[in-house]
């Protein structure tokens, strides 16, 4: 459920035409706890499209 968090107000056909200029990384939240890190996702604010997606790990100092 939580994917559904991030809004996509403007569509598919939005997401076309978006140039993708308003970008942040989230994360997720999962059901499953990852020990050695986690997924963050790189979200269009305007079109709510996922660019890419990084799995960052936790430090282990
Ligand atoms: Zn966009």
């Amino acid at each position: 459920m939580s994917e559904n968090r991030i809004n996509n107000p403007k569509g598919k056909l939005g997401q076309l035409l978006c140039r993708h200029k308003h970008t942040n990384w989230y994360q997720p939240q999962t059901k499953f706890f990852h020990l050695q890190g986690e997924t963050h996702h790189l979200v269009c604010e305007d079109c709510g499209k996922v660019l890419d997606k990084r799995f960052v790990r936790y430090s282990e100092d």
